[in-house]
């Protein structure tokens, strides 16, 4: 029996960077040891297991990530950047199948033999049926992050959340940001945009979401510490929350 009733969220768009792919320094880019085998995935299998509805977007930061690439036409860099994430999306779906939960990897660009096209209705016929989506090579466009893929996902497939899952514990007063107290627990779209902290959100995912006015909350948060995943699922305070202006200014 699943309950329902004490998730914060009927559906996410979990985001992941591609570093949760990697084990330290070990070399291989997606490793056994990583603490997306290790941690993540089993508690991804758990959240999924009380009965949330999941999309899945793995950054690729681990294998390319097309800014970085500086000797490398951009464009192309990006589209190495996207089959990143393909690799990682295919790792995440050989380990939840271990955990013995039911996804699909979808790709935003055709790759037929090996993974499903994304089409919007599919996807969300997939969520419904209780399968994971795991959504692959972010938009198919060059120029965009699997962040923004995210909050375009999150958008299109009706979530209430993204949840972006990093190795920092939520956004600060100040950016970068200087370490003294906790990180806010709640901030605007439009106040974060002037905070200005594009490393640790692509501006351009909150620009998307305020230009559709959408009420879809982004969390903030450390998903290398074990639990945190579940807590913030489970209603708890983790991390930072970015609400819609629309959400205050309609706020009686
Ligand atoms: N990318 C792209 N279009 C997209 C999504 C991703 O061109 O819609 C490329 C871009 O080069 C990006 C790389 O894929 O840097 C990997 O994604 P990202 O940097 O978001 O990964 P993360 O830092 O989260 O691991």
């Amino acid at each position: 029996m699943t309950d329902k009733k004490e998730l914060r969220y009927k559906r996410v768009i979990l985001k992941i960077s591609g570093e949760s792919c990697k084990y330290e320094e070990r070399s291989s880019p997606v490793d056994m040891y990583s603490p997306l085998s290790k941690e993540i995935a089993p508690e991804i299998a758990e959240i999924h297991k009380k009965g949330v509805e999941i999309g899945v977007v793995l950054g690729g930061g681990n294998i390319v990530r097309g800014r970085d690439l500086k000797n490398v036409d951009k464009k192309t860099a990006d589209e190495m950047g996207m089959n990143a994430t393909v690799i990682n999306s295919l790792y995440l779906y050989d380990l939840l199948k271990k955990l013995g939960v039911d996804s699909r990897v979808m790709t935003a660009t055709e790759m037929k033999e090996i993974a499903e096209l994304y089409i919007r209705k599919r996807a969300v016929r997939h969520m419904e049926k209780g399968r994971i989506v795991i959504l692959a090579g972010g938009l198919g466009k060059t120029g965009f992050t699997t962040d923004t893929a995210a909050s375009h996902r999150a958008w299109e497939l009706n979530a209430q959340a993204v949840l972006k899952g990093t190795k920092i514990d939520g956004l600060y007063k100040t950016y970068p940001p200087k370490k003294t107290g906790n990180p806010v627990k709640e901030i605007t779209y439009r106040e974060t945009m002037k905070l200005g902290a594009q490393d640790i959100l692509d501006l351009a995912a909150l620009g998307f979401l305020a230009q559709e006015k959408s009420d879809i909350v982004i969390h903030i948060f450390d998903i290398f510490k074990k639990g945190n995943l579940t807590k913030l699922m489970l209603g708890e305070e983790v991390g930072t929350r970015i609400i819609s202006d629309k959400k205050v200014n309609d706020t009686p």
